[in-house]
């Protein structure tokens, strides 16, 4: 038997889920076609986008072409970036980046006027537009959500958490969502035409990431549960330099202070990059991270050491950082950071095309929660928000031309549960043990195996089917790709493939993969 739905709700037009850059973004872009933004938190201070703190990349600076921002991110990428996806998104950043400014960003000027521009790593020029030095996430965030209210089209929701696509034919025609809490918990279903996910990613599902607790991957996970496909799972990248103080999540060292000059030590005062990449601290980031992983392996200590690039000035110049080192009584001006690698972003996601559509009908997907093909085996640094802005905008575009309304005949089969549970720790565990920085054949099993007891632990609690749908995509993906690229390195296979080939898998493709190998995992156990 079905449960009964508390209410339901018409939405005039697009239902977007998620208040974080991309998807604020996309209702301001579809005004006045109207929208409603669902979110679990509250929109402007949302999802990873509010702690963004390097900016956004973009080909706006004298001498720099949007060419030669779509050759590095290909370089970046390791072989798996869509090419035609990188020249769209390089060629349509100006453009994006003068919309922010017409929103209100208040981005980071010259004495000239013109647009501060920073550098970032395995970028050829400087073109990361920032702004109040490290404060590029909350303040664009601020700056939508500012815009978002004031817009007549745009309905904003807070405290609602999503947890199972409605589908009706075939087709996305809406959302279930939970909101109040205890014996106050109501189900609703939310109908529209046109859903857009803009979900954001999955590190929390790791045990230790710069990602708020909120991204773990519920939307990459509702959308694999209702059938739709999924591109590049295993792609995580892990930011080398989190702040090492103990914290859950923890706090960002931002890549721009390796722009301007700070450089990697260890206990002993040695700089160890030099002697890894021709690049050094500005190396790919799944380089510099694993450098970072063998010294901590080897017993080493890791820091960030900043005193001689920027010194005195680091106070002002970034503020976010040095408020989260003098939390743990660190002055950085004074004191190396102490840093370790943390799960930061997924380059995978649901598989989306130049428009934002999904392989589901009804269902769009932008921002971190998608992958469109841009960023390859790994994403180059500030091309994020970038991509969330770009996307944004492309589907709102299509969902206005495109979308017209469709009356609901019937009532979706609603979930029977609908708490809202944390991911447990054996979870976040293992993902960081098993399917982390370094991965082999014999770890990813184990960690489909713990991915099959949590499931079994929970019943059919659909918020933690979400999560662990999306652990078992990135851990099937990575135990296929018997390779290492980008951010997959793999112990056990420590080279790249002749054939650079994207992934494309679905739930049901990742479920055969589980059985299959823990299956075979147990006969070997019981034979002794
Ligand atoms: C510390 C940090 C620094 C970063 N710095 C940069 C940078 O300098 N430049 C750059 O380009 N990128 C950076 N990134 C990455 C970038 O911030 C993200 O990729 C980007 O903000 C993602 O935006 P989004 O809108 O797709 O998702 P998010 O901003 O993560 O928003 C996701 C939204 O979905 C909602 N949501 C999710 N699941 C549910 C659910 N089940 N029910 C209801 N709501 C739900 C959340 O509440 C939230 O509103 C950084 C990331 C981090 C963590």
């Amino acid at each position: 038997m079905t449960r009964p739905i508390d209410s339901i709700i018409e939405c005039r037009g697009a239902l977007i889920l998620g208040a974080g850059v991309a998807g604020l973004f996309a209702a301001l872009k579809l005004s006045p076609f109207p929208a409603t933004i669902l979110a679990g938190t509250r929109p402007g201070i949302s999802g990873s986008s509010a702690w963004a703190q390097g900016g956004i990349a973009a080909a706006v600076g004298d001498g720099d072409s949007w060419q030669s921002h779509a050759a590095d991110t290909m370089a970046a990428g390791a072989g798996l970036c869509d090419r035609g996806i990188a020249n769209l998104v390089a060629f349509e950043a100006a453009a994006r980046i003068e919309d922010l400014i017409a929103y209100g960003a208040p981005f980071d000027r010259t004495a000239d006027g013109s647009l501060a521009l920073g550098r970032e790593a395995a970028h050829s020029a400087k073109r990361i537009v920032h702004v109040k030095g490290d404060r590029a996430g909350a303040e664009i965030s601020r700056v939508l959500a500012e815009r978002a209210l004031a817009t007549p089209s745009i309905t904003l929701l807070e405290g609602f958490h999503a947890v199972e696509l409605a589908l009706e034919d075939g087709r996305v025609c809406g959302l279930f969502a939970r909101t109040g809490i205890g014996a106050q918990a109501r189900l609703v279903l939310f109908r529209s035409p046109a859903v857009v996910f803009a979900t954001g990613g999955l590190g929390a599902l790791y045990a230790v990431t710069t990602n708020p607790l909120e991204s773990r991957g519920e939307g990459l996970g509702m959308a694999a549960r209702a059938g739709a496909i999924v591109a590049d799972p295993e792609f995580v990248q892990f930011h080398p330099t989190a702040i090492d103080i103990g914290r859950d999540p923890a706090p960002l060292a931002t890549e721009a202070l390796r722009g301007e000059g700070a450089i990697l030590v260890d206990e002993a005062g040695r700089r160890f990059m030099a002697g890894v990449h021709p690049d050094a601290e500005l190396a790919p980031r799944d380089v510099v991270a694993r450098a970072l992983h063998s010294e901590i392996a080897a017993g080493h200590k890791t820091f960030l050491d900043c005193t001689r690039a920027i010194g005195g000035a680091f106070a002002q110049r970034f503020p976010t950082v040095y408020g989260a080192c003098k939390s743990a009584g660190i002055d950085p001006a004074l004191q190396p950071i102490p840093v370790a690698p943390a799960a930061h972003y997924h380059m995978g996601g649901i598989s989306s095309d130049p428009r934002g559509r999904s392989s589901l009908g009804g269902l769009w997907a932008v921002g971190e929660c998608a992958a469109s093909g841009l960023h390859g085996a790994n994403r180059l640094a500030s091309n994020s928000l970038l991509e969330a802005i770009v996307f944004a905008a492309r589907a709102a575009e299509d969902v206005a031309a495109t979308v017209i309304a469709r009356p609901g005949h019937g009532t979706p089969p609603a979930p029977e549960r609908f708490a809202a549970p944390a991911p447990p720790h054996v979870l976040r565990d293992a993902m960081t043990r098993l399917v982390g920085l370094e991965r082999d054949e014999a770890g990813l099993v184990e960690a489909l195996a713990v991915i099959a007891q949590v499931e079994r632990a929970g019943g059919s609690e659909p918020a933690l089917l979400n999560m662990t749908a999306a652990a078992k995509l990135v851990t099937a993906a990575a135990l296929v790709r018997r390779e290492s690229r980008g951010g997959h390195y793999r112990s056990d296979h420590p080279a790249a493939a002749a054939e650079a080939r994207r992934s494309f898998m679905t739930l049901a493709q990742a479920e055969t993969i589980t059985q299959a190998r823990t299956d075979a995992q147990s006969r070997r156990a019981a034979r002794g």
